[in-house]
């Protein structure tokens, strides 16, 4: 239990300007809810409240769908290259304003700065960077025998988005979404709703046209749920839990409104025999461990040859235990807080019950790291004899949390990383490039980086099964919000 800690030296009242909000952002300008309510924003690491936002209702959202709904005909009509010349503004401003979101995400939701600069803020960037140069290649227009094929704005688009990555989220729904000539009305996460004011400054500042982009934070029951069951809203883009994005297809069923869900994961690491171990496991560890475990896309399983068991599990626990767990605001952290008290309960419950199901902790555990005072921290936890069937190997813990599992033959591993409802990503690890792509190739999930390859904000990104459906990001992302007509000549 070698974890190094440190305790967060964020001073209470540490609040930015920037961060007191209390108005909506509807038909292009800034104005102060129905309900004049105000939602306050805790920093989790100091569990002192840094910010505020506002707390929309019913009637925001409706003004809000009546302001997009107004301003559609002329963004959707507006020649594209003038659309993308006014979101290259937007994007120069968020870029302009870098300094002041890493700063906001590592406020908002605890996430150490290096992993806000580069799991949050600068993919964020880059993923709209992308949007705008694949609306340049996307067949806007085609012909098809005696038809003209064409792509069009779908409509109003309601976003819905969550906390884990608050920024990187918004970036890629709403960029795809402009840049389709959708108009937007925007419902960040009650827990993380700072940075989205960023953009939306962002936003105003390019000069948009009033109505385009709309931001109503507030509570998802009465904001998430007017947007998902309104007939005038008519695409739906959602991330989130799997539980309230049945909910959400649920509502928007009654119009047959289009709804994409971007949803939970369970992903699983491969490693195949041969492979050089050390790398691999501590690329999985990683991964697994980053924004504290909060990644729908965490390899949280870790699946190993039974021969390399011993020596996996090893590595593991070495990787984990060696991550600086602490003050989200020092460069040498790795892992922040979790987001809430909530989401500290529920992944030590997740831990809890793994031990009581016969589960042996290599690193880690329940307990709060010592000598953090403060803060909703959990230990980066390693967990191996664990059942395919255990709930720690099924269900998404959403914390620092990985297990490692044993195989016997690639059939095997295959079924294993198979073996859950979920499909969003996943890895593996081969000593033999082609044989790993193979492997690759039968996995049921969205997305597979192959002996560690990279991020790419132009590529597909989308769940199988309980992950979701639709897809983010690049020209699919864009695809989400289109119509398609075909002219009959
Ligand atoms: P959540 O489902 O609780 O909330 C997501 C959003 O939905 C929030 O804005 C929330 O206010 C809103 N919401 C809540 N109840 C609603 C309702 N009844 N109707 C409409 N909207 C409602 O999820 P969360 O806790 O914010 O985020 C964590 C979850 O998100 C995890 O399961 C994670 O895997 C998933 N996630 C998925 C992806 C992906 O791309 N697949 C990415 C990030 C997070």
């Amino acid at each position: 239990m070698s974890t190094r800690r440190q305790d967060a030296g964020a001073v209470d009242g540490d609040r930015r300007p920037e961060w007191a909000r209390s108005a909506v952002y509807v038909d292009g300008r800034w104005r102060e809810t129905a309900g004049g309510r105000i939602l306050e924003v805790e920093n989790p690491a100091t569990e002192t409240m840094i910010g505020a936002a506002a707390d929309a209702g019913a009637e925001d959202a409706e003004a809000a769908i009546s302001a997009a709904g107004a301003a559609f005909p002329s963004w959707s009509a507006m020649p594209l290259p003038e659309r993308l010349a006014v979101l290259e503004r937007v994007r120069t401003g968020l870029e302009r304003r870098r300094d002041l979101l890493l700063e906001t995400i590592v406020a908002e939701i605890g996430a150490p700065v290096r992993v806000a600069r580069e799991a949050h803020v600068d993919p964020g960037l880059a993923v709209l960077r992308a949007y705008l140069d694949a609306a340049e290649s996307l067949a806007w227009e085609e012909r098809v025998g005696n038809s003209l094929v064409l792509r069009e704005g779908i409509g109003v688009a309601a976003c819905i988005t969550p906390w884990n990555y608050p920024f990187y989220q918004v970036l890629a729904k709403i960029g795809g979404a402009l840049v389709a000539g959708a108009t937007v009305v925007l419902k960040p996460a009650e827990l993380t709703p700072l940075s989205a004011y960023l953009i939306t400054d962002a936003i105003d500042e390019a000069g948009v046209p009033a109505g385009v982009f709309n931001l109503i934070p507030g509570p998802g029951r009465v904001v998430g749920e007017a947007l998902a069951g309104h007939p005038a809203v008519d695409a739906i883009s959602f991330t989130g839990s799997t539980l309230v994005g049945a909910r959400v297809a649920a509502l928007a069923a009654a119009s047959i409104k289009r709804v994409s869900l971007e949803l939970g994961g369970k992903s699983a690491s491969v490693i195949l025999p041969g492979t050089d171990l050390e790398p691999a496991v501590h690329a999985s560890v990683e991964a697994a461990m980053l924004n504290s475990g909060q990644t729908c896309t965490a390899w949280t399983r870790l699946l190993v040859p039974r021969t390399d068991l011993e020596a996996a599990t090893q590595l593991a626990a070495a990787r984990a235990g060696a991550l600086v767990v602490g003050d989200p605001t020092q460069p040498e952290t790795d892992l922040g807080p979790v987001v809430s008290p909530a989401q500290r309960h529920t992944v030590t419950g997740f831990i809890e019950r793994a031990v009581a199901d016969g589960a042996r902790i290599v690193t880690g555990g329940t307990e709060r790291p010592a000598g953090l005072t403060r803060g909703h921290y959990v230990w980066p936890t390693v967990v191996t004899d664990v059942a395919p069937d255990a709930e720690i190997v099924q269900e998404e813990v959403f914390g620092p949390v990985l297990t490692i599992q044993p195989y016997d033959s690639i059939e095997e591993a295959v079924a294993l990383a198979n073996a859950t409802p979920y499909g969003l990503a996943g890895a593996v690890w081969g000593p033999d490039q082609e044989a790993a792509l193979a492997i690759a190739r039968r996995l049921r999930t969205g997305q597979v980086d192959v002996n560690g390859g990279a991020f790419n904000p132009a590529a597909p990104f989308g769940g199988y099964g309980r992950s979701g459906n639709g897809r983010e990001l690049g020209r699919w992302g864009i695809e989400e919000f289109l119509e398609t007509k075909a002219l009959q000549l």
